[in-house]
């Protein structure tokens, strides 16, 4: 793996520094706490790398808690494929994998402490009072005629809550802290709400549900948290966060420190939007190799270290902006040019056929597999006397700094002889069907003697050669920022993929892996889809191999 050994330092650090310095800490604790109710996206890979890498870099633990507090919503399969997707990026909680729903009786408990403090209250309003009596921006709110109820009747309301005893929307807990503030969350936010829902792990245990600033404040504090690391747009739930913190008895006070948000052009990072696009049809599923979910980033064949080393090298900062693609994607370049073994690949073929190579013989080349690394091996590279060149490295008229084959013109095949363009065969309609060559026997491995040969073209020999399909992906949206847009279907870009059938390979790539990437020599990486099997081979596109989506023409 190719880390960037120096991260840059960020305020964070500078946080964490001064607390180990002062003593408040003497380990640090993080968290990642996903809602499993979609799959992760890029921009989780950027808290990920953000809590799991400072847990290391200090030595400390980082936890991985599935926020399951909303039974509506939640599903078993997004919670494994959270795992999945955390183990695939590298990180590992080890012991410390938690789940809200873990803490239900403890919040509950915590909650009738807060009535017995006359700081909560059960509220009898229903939801369109309560959201009336909240006020605006402008206009402070209003307490509510329940707010002074007694503790005891508020106790024994909240209890029969619990007990089922009352519908949906009848009464919630709230916290009684200050109908006027002018921070809106803090106008007697809700604490629990009544839901007759089974939980996917608490079953039918429980019919009123914890409220997520509530629940979230305080699992920090029950897994003895030290930094609680969100994004921005929780900022103003802060006073909020610490209020639960600092009016009930914890093992811990946890400071929550807010974070820039990981925005990447051209794409989009909200679940809800991710999954408008598949249940829509706009894509082929939750990992479309187009998607920003991780698992569609590890089918296109991204590396994970390309992921970690983009979240690391933009460093963590508060204040937004939208990262460019093209940032993201010289990175994934960098890892493959490193890792990534070579490979030929014809996606236009035309045929050549070597006059003075014996028919029926085969010669057995051979190739490295990388140009840096000797340990990535070699392989056999059949050459035989008909071959495969791409079609755009032929030019009947071409121009004097066309580099590559044309009439009487030489040019060398990678791994192999230089060859000579003696004749063009064209059929009835005038279109090139095959080009006749002739191959000078002494340039394997060597320079041609009295002249220049410029150009290195890739080609197959064509009875070895597999037969592949091709995926050529494109950005999914043509414009920089789609989620700001009401109506982001229609920025979808309709030539995000092209499938090029009937592309030539390497016979050694025959038996390559699901996920195994490749860099197509001169075309850009490419890696075996899951789709692929013994009778088809598929490669995705990862990359191009430099910063331009040239299309084949
Ligand atoms: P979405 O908006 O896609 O629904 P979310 O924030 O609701 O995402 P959660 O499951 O609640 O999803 O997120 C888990 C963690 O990931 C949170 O701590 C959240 O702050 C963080 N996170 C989500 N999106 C990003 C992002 N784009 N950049 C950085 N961190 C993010
Ligand atoms: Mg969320």
């Amino acid at each position: 793996m190719t880390e960037t050994t120096e991260k840059p330092r960020h305020f964070i650090h500078q946080i964490i520094d001064a607390d180990l310095q002062s003593g408040k800490h003497k380990a640090i604790v993080t968290r990642f706490p996903p809602e499993p109710n979609g799959y992760l996206h890029i921009g989780h890979a950027k808290s990920i790398c953000l809590n799991f890498g400072l847990a290391k870099e200090y030595g400390g633990t980082c936890h991985l808690r599935l926020d399951d507090t909303n039974p509506c919503k939640e599903e078993e399969e997004f919670a494994h494929a959270i795992m999945e997707d955390v183990r695939w990026l590298g990180f590992d909680w080890q012991q410390h994998l938690y789940h809200a729903s873990d803490y239900y009786q403890q919040l509950h408990d915590f909650a009738v402490d807060l009535i017995k403090q006359g700081k909560a209250y059960v509220d009898s309003l229903s939801i369109e009072e309560i959201r009336e009596y909240r006020g605006t921006l402008q206009q402070a709110g209003k307490d509510s005629p329940y707010r002074n109820r007694s503790v005891e009747e508020s106790l024994d309301l909240f209890a029969r809550m619990k007990a089922g005893e009352f519908s949906e929307g009848t009464h919630i807990l709230r916290a009684k802290i200050d109908m006027q503030s002018g921070n809106m969350n803090m106008r007697d936010p809700a604490i629990y709400r009544i839901r007759f829902a089974s939980h996917q792990r608490t079953g039918d245990d429980w019919c009123i549900y914890p409220m997520y600033d509530y629940a979230h404040s305080l699992s920090d504090a029950l897994e003895s948290i030290t930094h609680s690391i969100c994004t921005l747009e929780f900022q103003d739930h802060r006073p909020l966060y610490d209020w639960f913190v600092d009016n009930l008895t914890t093992p811990a006070k946890p400071q929550q420190i807010e974070f820039a948000r990981l925005n990447i052009s051209h794409t989009m990072t909200s679940k809800r939007k991710l999954r408008q696009l598949v249940e829509e049809n706009h894509v082929d599923g939750w990992d479309d190799p187009r998607m920003s979910t991780l698992k569609a980033m590890r089918r296109r064949g991204y590396p994970p270290a390309a992921i970690r080393n983009f979240c690391d090298m933009l460093g963590t900062s508060k204040s937004n902006s939208v990262i460019d693609m093209s940032v993201f994607e010289e990175c994934v370049r960098d890892e493959l040019n490193q890792h990534a073994p070579r490979a030929m690949c014809v996606m236009n073929p035309l045929k050549v056929i070597i006059e003075n190579f014996p028919e029926g013989e085969v010669e057995n080349l051979t190739a490295s597999n990388h140009p840096n690394h000797e340990s990535l091996g070699t392989r056999e590279l059949p050459f035989s006397r008909e071959l495969y060149i791409e079609r755009d490295d032929f030019m009947e008229d071409a121009p004097k700094k066309f580099f590559r084959l044309a009439p009487g013109k030489e040019v060398r095949l990678r791994n192999a002889y230089v060859i000579k363009c003696e004749d063009v065969i064209k059929d009835a309609n005038g279109e090139i069907v095959e080009l006749r060559c002739s191959l000078d026997k002494d340039t394997l491995g060597k320079k041609p003697e009295g002249r220049k040969v410029k150009g290195v073209i890739h080609w197959l020999s064509a009875q070895h050669a597999e037969k592949a399909t091709v995926r050529l992906y494109d950005r999914l949206f043509t414009i920089e920022n789609p989620a700001a847009s009401e109506d982001f279907i229609q920025h979808l870009n309709p030539e995000s993929l092209m499938i090029i059938e009937n592309c030539l390979v390497e016979p050694s790539l025959g038996n390559a892996e699901t996920g195994q990437a490749f860099q197509f020599e001169r075309i850009g990486y490419f890696c075996v889809d899951k789709s692929s099997s013994s009778e088809k081979l598929i490669f995705n596109r990862v990359v191009g191999l430099r910063d331009t989506w040239a299309k084949l023409s």
